[in-house]
């Protein structure tokens, strides 16, 4: 089992005329929204180590060819225009760009880091935590992470269309523990708004559930998704909306990127920011204070700094959990407290995740 994210699809996903009549939420939908703007952008993704280098002016030798064949290559643009131009060592570059460390096997760095296959309940859907569950809605992300804990998850086992979130569905009408349900991935905004209507549809007529999260990091990386028509669909739900979005690095977050977060932000609902600490990027007491003052500044909460999660190939970005900690008492006495994420780690089995400090 080691299906990867998929590779994205060229053509643009498309709503059935049945899927589109099946949501009240649709009024307003128009079949021509389909080319829009941030589908475009997807398309023009780059999808190759050596694409990458030359456009950052780099030697191609600096990316490593054999590891983007079993997780590819994928950057949008938006994203590789924050990239400084002819630096390797640029903290946004070294997220995307496969290189020869992620060869060499560790014994603690394995598959399935955090438990996932053992906490799904039905396809698709992984409940670890009281009172919340958690969709993965699909397997397609905007950008490929090189420290991606669900790299090996296998994605393609999930529900493809809606009839296939039935037993997932019905399980969390089944459950009335559950007040929140989580959409994730992969990216959950990699579906149209047509389809991601529709799925909040289905769990806006479950009484029980008041609250759903959506974690995405396509605001950061592909700032064109966070268009009108979105923050439609996703401010027109019963439900109260959390977003939580994922930017590790002060860079990440200028220019598309902060005017989409903005754009989130001044629509009411209500941001959330989450982090992976990682060796080489965001170790740095600067880069993280950085980090949390650009959020607060835009608006967004910084939610988690995450110790890296030990999945194989990611050995080279592990950060000491004591280091963490130091940065984390630095940051409290720079930053308003506000400001400070908490420091956690996935802890297979833990009922929450485990803070660190
Ligand atoms: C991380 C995670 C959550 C969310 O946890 P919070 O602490 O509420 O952010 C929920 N479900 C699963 C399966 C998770 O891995
Ligand atoms: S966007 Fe998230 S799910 Fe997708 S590759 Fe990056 S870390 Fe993984």
């Amino acid at each position: 089992m080691s299906a990867t994210p998929q590779m994205l699809p060229n053509s643009k996903q498309t709503a059935t005329p049945m899927e589109i009549s099946n949501s009240a939420l649709l009024e307003g939908y128009r079949p021509e929204n389909h080319g829009s703007a941030w589908q475009q952008d997807l398309k023009q993704a780059i999808r190759t180590p050596g694409e990458l280098c030359e456009r950052l002016g780099l030697d191609p030798e600096v990316g490593n060819h054999a590891a983007s064949e079993q997780f590819p290559v994928v950057v949008p643009e938006s994203f590789l225009k924050r990239m400084k131009f002819g630096d390797p060592g640029d903290p946004l570059l070294r997220q995307v760009l496969p290189v020869v460390e992620e060869n060499v096997s560790v014994p603690e760095f394995v598959g399935d880091p955090v438990g996932d296959l053992s906490a799904r309940t039905e396809k698709g859907l992984l409940q670890k935590y009281r009172g919340r569950a958690l969709l993965i809605v699909n397997g397609v992300c905007a950008i490929h992470c090189r420290y991606c804990f669900r790299r090996e998850y296998p994605y393609l086992e999930e529900p493809k269309s809606l009839e296939d979130w039935q037993p997932a569905l019905d399980a969390v009408a089944a459950d009335h523990s559950l007040s929140e349900v989580i959409l994730s991935g992969g990216d959950p905004l990699m579906m149209t708004d047509a389809r991601l209507a529709q799925l909040i549809g289905r769990i806006a007529e479950i009484n029980h559930i008041q609250r759903i999260r959506i974690h995405s990091r396509l605001p950061i990386v592909l700032p064109s998704r966070v268009d009108q028509p979105l923050i439609d669909v996703i401010s027109g739900t019963r439900l109260q909306t959390v977003f939580v979005v994922h930017a590790n690095h002060p860079a990440e977050l200028v220019n598309d990127c902060a005017d989409a977060l903005r754009r989130l932000v001044q629509s009411g609902i209500p941001t959330l920011n989450q982090a992976v600490l990682l060796r080489g990027i965001n170790d740095s007491v600067e880069s993280l204070e950085l980090l949390c003052k650009r959020c607060v500044n835009l608006g967004v909460m910084p939610y988690y700094l995450h110790q890296l999660d030990r999945v194989s190939g990611a050995a080279h970005f592990e950060v000491p959990v004591e280091q963490g900690q130091r940065l984390i008492e630095q940051l409290r006495e720079r930053l308003p407290g506000y400001a400070v994420p908490k420091y956690v780690q996935e802890i297979v089995g833990e009922p929450s995740k485990t803070p660190l400090l």
